[in-house]
């Protein structure tokens, strides 16, 4: 039985960024039928699908719209695609193959929500993907979709902006991002309230993610109700899974909320490479809690990855096979949260550096007994402590590594080595002496 996709039929279709294409492929008919809809019914429409944020909260999108205090204009959309958290590849090619799917989805959502301005915030590195978005935006207003009446018809005035960002991190934490779309530095502001309260320039914001927008088009054209029966529970339609690493073909994957992740693993992408065994998934991009290799029978629907103890996340599955070192895979993750701080928050600013030493440390021989306890309980003191959620991303790697791990760990520091073998750069020994002299030096 075919699988229902929304998202990539078009994917790999020549010139499938253009409006032409869009338009000959039935693209603007799920925005005419909107526009012939009571908003509030759109919205009605997107809570009963049960779309849930797919940029790592999995917040209901239907129900984040109806936070917006009914009496405040003017108000903004934000589409977040600063797409940053490792593993995650997806957004970029929403915005390269279907872009026009994102700005109908956009437009939707603005007129159900009496929105006038929408700002796309796009990671800096996505220069092509930016260019692709204004080419995109440009020939909207030029066919009359965009401007002062919507889809040429509705005296509905919608502007839709591409702000570029500067490849930081924290500028995809929500409050961060609309700092730096203000023109500030991307420091995260402290919640409550809410974006959808006081969000950009002081005024109700809704901030949602390039692919839960994109999915807005076929809810309105299909029904809330289909898209909720292509899911389970409280999570309907389907979602991009980002594959990478020890698999024999990684890539994005379109599948049910709740596909098997064994089963994506092992018959989707082929298996692991050279046949060798699974030994760790981190399911929802690098912040989400590791899964060990007996733990990926197990559905990716939000809540069923967070009975296991992890998180959907952003969709972002990393496959490590039976030859990684735990230890180093861990300490490349912690050294980008230490890299990606703000610094705003002392447990965040000043944990984050030392976790990343510590595992150094542990990686090169040079830990002591004592260290692997250290490093769980200087994890501990930075989850729930901070403003925002990068400190919790930064904890809890650490967090289940080490538990689930352990023994690995513990082994480095007991044989004073990494039984994985040593990295390239510390065959040189001079190299690695003073990278362990400078790590030192910081725990
Ligand atoms: Fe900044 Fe880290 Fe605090 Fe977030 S948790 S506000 S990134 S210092």
């Amino acid at each position: 039985m075919s699988e229902t996709l929304i998202l990539t039929p078009r994917w790999g279709t020549k010139d499938s960024h253009t409006l032409a294409s869009y338009r000959r492929d039935g693209g603007y008919a799920a925005l005419a039928k909107a526009l012939a809809m009571a908003p509030s019914a759109i919205v009605d429409e997107v809570k009963a699908s049960n779309l849930r944020g797919r940029g790592g909260a999995g917040f209901a999108c239907g129900l984040k719209w109806t936070f917006l205090p009914k009496d405040v204009r003017p108000r903004y959309l934000t589409v977040n695609a600063d797409e940053s958290e490792p593993g995650t590849f997806k957004d970029r090619y929403i915005i390269e193959y279907d872009p026009h799917m994102l700005l109908e989805g956009i437009a939707i959502a603005c007129y159900a929500n009496d929105i006038h301005t929408a700002y796309i915030y796009i990671r800096g590195e996505f220069k092509r993907q930016a260019e692709i978005l204004e080419v995109a935006i440009a020939e909207e207003y030029q066919a009359g979709i965009l401007g002062p009446r919507l889809l040429g018809k509705l005296d509905f005035a919608l502007d839709v902006h591409v702000h570029r960002g500067a490849g930081a991190y924290i500028c995809g934490e929500e409050s961060a991002l609309l700092e730096s779309l203000e023109g500030k530095k991307g420091y995260p502001r402290l919640k409550p309230p809410f974006p959808a309260v006081i969000g950009l320039y002081g005024k109700p914001t809704i901030i949602n993610n390039v692919e839960t927008i994109a999915n807005v088009p076929w809810i309105v054209q299909h029904g809330g109700a289909a898209f909720a029966a292509l899911g389970v529970g409280k999570s309907g339609g389907t979602r991009l899974f980002c594959v990478s690493g020890h698999v024999n073909r990684p890539g994005v994957y379109e599948k049910p909320v709740h596909y098997n992740l064994k089963r994506l693993i092992m018959e989707d992408c082929g298996g692991v490479l050279g046949g060798r065994q699974v030994k760790a998934v981190i399911p929802g991009g690098s912040s989400a809690p590791v899964l060990t290799g007996d733990e990926i029978d197990v559905s990716m629907e939000f809540d069923a990855l967070k009975a296991v103890g992890t998180m959907a996340g952003s969709g972002g599955v990393i496959v490590m096979d039976d030859s990684t070192c735990m230890v180093r895979a861990l300490s490349r993750i912690s050294k980008f949260y230490a890299d990606e701080s703000c610094g705003q928050c002392t447990p965040c600013r000043e944990g984050t550096p030392w976790m990343e030493g510590l595992l150094e440390r542990i990686e090169h021989g040079l830990g002591v007994p004592g260290d692997v306890d250290k490093l769980a309980q200087m994890a501990n003191n930075i989850g729930g402590q901070t403003i925002c959620a990068l400190g919790d991303a930064a904890a809890m790697p650490v967090q289940s590594f080490v538990k689930k791990f352990r023994a690995e760990f513990e082994r480095h520091v007991t044989e004073r080595r990494c039984p994985f073998g040593d990295h390239a750069w510390g065959k040189n020994q001079e190299t690695r002496e003073a990278v362990i002299g400078g790590v030192t030096a910081q725990v």
